[in-house]
């Protein structure tokens, strides 16, 4: 080999980079692509796959440059597959949000693996497997602990500024939610526990907003109304309704006499019903709206038949 091959290498090296430093991601993914080669030749082997890594990690940075989502483009999976086979190496490289550094590719892999388990378990609609895939997001967020995730601000499932710890605080949140979830609609109190903790996982990562929404369905779900017809006594918004009533005086006294919990008057006119109670009203009412109405289509089916008749007459003269 010649110095003129090793002067080639080094240019297509330095040109990449340059490249790379403007932010032309994508042209400098195919230019490292193109050095492996030369580098191969020269028997580099450090430069060589220092090459082929960045050949694979600059296509996910075309697209944060290009505002597209890295799960959509698919350029992080792909990362993944090909950059898990080189083996660990410390890299220079330029990254999106203006990071400039020698970056450890383990690192970069656990989070984007991190990535992935959470985006996947988030889509996932057995929530037997969407625990399992969380949860094997929580553990690699976690070993990346208080340091900064380089990709979280331009994937969907995260879309924000985080760091490990807290991307695993909020893996935790979506575990317990679904967890939950399992629970709202037969059994509201053991719902109840898992939401406690959600919300708690929420509020540590930092999504306050999020930990509010968990806290307002505690508060729905922990409800109590007395049915005003079957007197029952029933947890959770989800089932009971509040509807209009005529509440008098009268009534208000009776309760207060007989000590009934005044719960089930909920403000002057409006009594709590279950909802089979409810129900029952709302198909009786349908039923006696639909003989209306039929009664109402033949009465106007008679009176169309009288005018016809009326016309007829009136034209003969
Ligand atoms: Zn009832």
């Amino acid at each position: 080999m010649s110095s003129k091959d090793i002067e080639r290498c080094e240019s297509k090296l330095e040109d990449a980079e340059n490249t790379a430093r403007i932010g032309d991601f994508g042209k400098a993914a195919k230019k490292y692509a193109d050095a492996v080669e030369l580098c191969m030749n020269l028997g580099w082997e450090k430069e060589a796959q220092e090459a082929l890594l960045l050949s694979y990690l600059y296509p996910c940075n075309q697209d944060v440059k290009d505002k597209k989502d890295l799960l959509e483009t698919g350029s992080l999976r792909k990362f993944l597959e090909n950059a898990s086979k080189l083996p660990p190496m410390k890299v220079t490289a330029y990254m999106p949000g203006g990071l400039f550094g020698e970056f450890d590719t383990a690192k970069l892999l656990t989070e984007v693996r991190g990535i992935l388990y959470m985006s996947l378990g988030l889509m996932s609609t057995n929530a037997v497997d969407a625990v399992k895939l969380l949860e094997a997001a929580y553990d690699h967020f976690l070993e990346i602990g208080d340091a900064p995730l380089i990709f979280s601000r331009y994937v969907s499932c995260l879309k924000r500024r985080t760091t490990g710890n807290n991307a695993a605080l909020e893996c935790e949140g979506h575990i317990e939610f679904i967890k939950a979830r399992q629970f709202m609609e037969v059994e509201p109190p053991k719902a109840t526990e898992n939401l406690i903790v959600a919300a708690r996982a929420y509020r540590a990562a930092r999504l306050y907003d999020v930990a509010k929404s968990v806290n307002n369905r505690i508060q729905e779900l922990r409800a109590t109304r007395k049915c005003w017809m079957c007197g029952r006594e029933i947890q959770s918004a989800d089932h009971f309704k509040i509807v209009k009533a005529d509440v008098g005086s009268y009534f208000e006294n009776l309760l207060r006499q007989r000590n009934e919990d005044m719960r089930v008057i909920d403000g002057v006119s409006r009594i709590a019903l279950c909802n089979p109670c409810y129900s029952a009203i709302f198909y009786e009412a349908d039923r006696i709206a639909r003989g209306y109405h039929n009664i109402a289509m033949q009465a106007i089916a008679a009176l169309e038949a009288r005018i016809r008749q009326l016309e007829a007459a009136v034209r003969r003269y």
